[in-house]
């Protein structure tokens, strides 16, 4: 049997994975009494962080969610978990989604068909010694891979339904409320908890959030939810949309 780096941590989350937690089935009506009474319809979105784990930024970025009770998913660069295997295990700790944002950050449509599938594999095994065995959805980096290439990926693929382009912006306020004035319930939103402005502002928007009655899943979670059984080899933008690939 394989070593498993966060121990026993791995097995109450294993144990714990199928119940769905503290997530809340969709109820459109609740019956008081006789009469039947309209209530607001549950809204659930998926935060999610690329490009970690960074000790300084991932760091902050966990313990404000956990402050709120909150779970996200992170996409995980492979080379960049040496040296911060504990905020690996505080994610799983967490009840958050691990994923595969490939070992270094490359576009996998430029790689030959071994490199891509290097480049996955790579990071599942760093990441299995860590947390155990279990499936690791991959984001392909900047979102780009083709057919072929997708053909070689055992596991769903997401991409995201709302960017405000927070690496670029780099201004928490502006990125929170870029995210706020365009979500919906179902939706992905793709962040990167590599810098300190994202993680003010997704500690921001989980606040404004949650005082509009949203409710935080993780993508799997989302998948659960919406009942959509993901495909292997498919690029997600949420449950309910795909994106094309060429
Ligand atoms: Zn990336």
């Amino acid at each position: 049997m394989k070593r498993i780096y966060c121990g026993l941590l791995a097995l109450g989350l294993a144990l714990g994975a199928s119940g769905c937690g503290q997530v809340r089935q969709p109820e459109a009506v609740e019956t008081v009494g006789e009469a039947q009474v309209e209530v607001e319809k549950p809204k659930y979105v998926a935060l999610t962080f690329d490009d970690g784990p960074r000790y300084n930024t991932t760091g902050p970025l966990l313990d404000g969610l956990a402050k709120r009770g909150v779970v996200a998913t992170f996409f995980v660069i492979g080379r960049q978990v040496e040296g911060n295997e504990d905020l690996i295990c505080r994610m799983a700790a967490d009840g958050h989604q691990i994923g595969n944002h490939t070992y270094s950050h490359v576009a996998l449509q430029d790689l030959d068909p071994d490199a891509v599938v290097e480049e996955i594999q790579k990071t599942e095994v760093v990441l299995e010694h860590l947390v155990g065995e279990r499936e690791f959805w991959l984001r392909p980096p900047y979102g780009l891979i083709d057919s072929s290439r997708a053909a070689l990926v055992d596991t769903p693929m997401v991409y995201w339904t709302v960017d405000p382009e927070d690496w670029r912006i780099l201004d928490s306020d502006r990125v929170a409320e870029a995210v706020v004035s365009k979500v919906e319930s179902g939706d992905v939103v793709l962040l990167h908890d590599f810098y300190p402005t994202s993680v003010e502002a997704a500690l921001e928007i989980v606040d404004r959030l949650a005082a509009e009655g949203y409710t935080f899943v993780t993508v799997e979670q989302l998948f659960r939810i919406n009942g959509v059984a993901p495909q292997t080899g498919v690029l997600y933008a949420s449950p309910e949309k795909t994106r094309k690939i060429s």
